[in-house]
This record gives structure tokens, C-alpha cells and sequence, in this order.
């Protein structure tokens, strides 16, 4: 079946689904999104491309930006990047700072907030102009020069970044934060404020479907070797505390945000990003994972 075709079988299958969800409401600007907005996009590295519904309306991709930190920091840094991060799920809360104090100050894995903060430091650490710099990677990556970060949303989270600050301070005095905390802190509000439509986000991910070259700016952004351990820890760590669960469901690797968006990688094969800001309990897209599961049921391509 063509994939137009299977989104919208999928799409009518979901009609009944009961999305029990809420929208992020703890950053002001999140909570004023349309909760009934959903959009879904598939980019195959042979060129393939399908989508359905609101994939070319741009979204806060949040926490899915935290995989492109976690690129770019480690390409500078190499294998020396994990002594000060780890690689392990957490099984906690995506703002939890209940690991930090036993593992003094090194998050278990970059993909839970205070791990993204540590990347966000590494990178401070090796970039002239931190937020400008980065900005033209994910624009290198994603082969679209207008993906940019967005102001009210920055503003918005920093109003309220209560349990960020937390995590950077716990972390400071564990040494673990070499720069100035409010420089780190704007550095990460403004790499969680990136906006990208599901079409621009599947495009974007194209280069861990691809052993780290991306086909969109005909770029090598990782060795193969690098490329397959980012997909092993989005595998293990890009759901929280949920990770097993869309593991077990959708078979992919594969990062959320709290802005409702999901995007998944089969190696070898796609991209695919879908967008649905009603959240579960562990801050996930809810339809965006039922979406994902019958995708890969009806594609039969999980990974496993
Ligand atoms: N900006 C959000 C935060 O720091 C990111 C969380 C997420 O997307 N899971 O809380």
C-alpha cells in the first residue's frame, strides 16, 4: 500500500481512539496550542515522501532538539563526551532530579533534561557563538536555512524553568557545569524553543536512517559507528520513563517533546515524525504513539 494511502487508513482507524491527554501546561506558550492538531511525515532515504494532515504547520519540537545537541557535541568531544553524561534509560521523569544526587551530578543518559544541559555545556565549551552556531548545524542538518528558534517560547520557559535551574545548580556544585549557569540555562530554553513542521523534522532525522550522512545536504554529520550509538540511546532513553514502553510498541528508535511531537528512524530505511499535542502521564504524544505502533505493525518494519 502507498503510504498516502496507509496514513489515512491509520489516520480513520485512530477516529475512535480516546485521547485522554493534555497539552503541556507547564510553559505558558505550550498550553495555548490546539490540542486537536496532528500531522505525520515520512521521508525514505531513497527519496520516498508522504504526508497527512498538519505536517507543514511548524510545532515546538522541545525536547527532540536534545538528539541534534547530543550529535554536534559529539563530534566535537568523541567518546571523552560520556564521562560526563551517561548512556543509561533513566526510569525517571524527563526533569527529574531525584538520580543526580546519588550519581553525583552526572545524568544518567542526554536525553532526559539534565543530560541535555551537560551537552548544552559541552557545546558552549567548543562554540564561538553558542546559539548562532548551533543554529546553522541544525540548518546544515535539516538543508533549510529558515528553521529558527522562537522568542516567545524561550521567554515563556524561562519564566517558569524552575526545575531546570534546579538540575543546573545540583550540577554546578557536583562540578559538572564548567560555564555560567545563565548562559548555559539560555543556551538550552532557546535548543528546546526550535520549531520545525513533521515534514523539516523527518528530513532533519534522515541522517541516522543514513550511517550518519545526510542525504538532504549531501553531508557526512556522523561515522557509522557514531550514528548506530545515537539510535541506541534514542532507543533506550528517548521515551523517559516510558522508553520500554514505546520500545515495546513501536519498535524504534526514536525522541518525543513536550510539544507532542515524535520522531522515529528505521536504519536503513526512514524517517518518520508525527505531531499530536495531547500528552500521556510521562509527558509523551499519546496518539503520536498509537499512530507510530500501527505504523510499523501494518509496515512490519520494527527494527526487531
Ligand atoms: N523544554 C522542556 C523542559 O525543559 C523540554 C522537556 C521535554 O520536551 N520533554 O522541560
Amino acid at each position: 500500500m502507498e503510504y498516502q494511502a496507509l496514513f489515512l487508513k491509520i489516520n480513520n482507524s485512530l477516529k475512535g481512539f480516546q485521547d485522554s491527554g493534555q497539552v503541556a501546561n507547564y510553559i505558558p506558550e505550550l498550553a495555548k496550542v490546539d490540542a486537536n492538531k496532528f500531522g505525520v511525515h515520512l521521508t525514505t532515504i531513497d527519496h520516498k515522501q508522504a504526508g497527512f494532515g498538519d505536517d507543514n504547520e511548524k510545532f515546538s519540537i522541545q525536547s527532540i532538539a536534545k538528539v541534534l545537541a547530543l550529535t554536534l557535541a559529539y563530534t566535537f568531544e568523541d567518546e571523552i563526551l560520556f564521562k560526563r553524561v551517561g548512556v543509561e534509560p533513566s526510569g525517571t521523569p524527563f526533569n527529574s532530579l531525584y538520580l543526580l544526587e546519588t550519581d553525583q551530578g552526572i545524568p544518567r543518559n542526554p536525553l532526559i533534561n539534565a543530560g541535555a544541559i551537560v551537552v548544552c555545556d559541552v557545546l558552549m565549551s567548543h562554540l564561538k557563538n553558542p546559539k548562532a552556531d548551533f543554529l546553522k548545524f541544525v540548518q546544515t542538518v535539516s538543508g533549510n536555512s529558515a528553521i529558527s528558534y522562537c522568542e516567545r517560547i524561550v521567554t515563556s520557559e524561562k519564566s517558569c524553568g524552575y526545575r531546570n535551574m534546579a538540575l543546573v545548580n545540583l550540577m554546578k556544585t557536583f562540578g559538572n557545569i564548567k560555564n555560567k549557569i545563565d548562559d548555559v540555562m539560555d543556551f538550552y530554553f532557546n535548543l528546546c524553543s526550535i520549531q520545525m513542521t513533521c515534514n523539516e523534522l523527518s528530513k532533519t532525522f534522515l541522517f541516522l536512517a543514513n550511517d550518519g550522512f545526510c542525504p538532504v545536504s549531501n553531508k557526512v554529520i556522523l561515522s557509522p559507528s557514531k550514528s548506530k550509538r545515537i539510535n541506541s540511546v534514542m532507543q533506550s532513553c528517548g521515551f523517559y520513563d516510558e522508553a520500554g514502553e514505546f520500545s515495546f510498541k513501536v519498535g524504534l528508535p526514536g525522541k518525543s517533546g513536550v510539544g507532542g511531537g515524535i520522531v522515529a528512524v528505521h536504519p536503513g530505511k526512514y524517517s518518520i515524525a508525527v505531531w499530536s499535542p495531547k500528552l500521556n502521564k510521562k509527558g509523551n504524544s499519546n496518539k503520536g504513539i498509537a499512530f507510530l505502533e500501527r505504523f510499523t505493525t501494518e509496515t512490519d518494519t520494527s527494527i526487531f
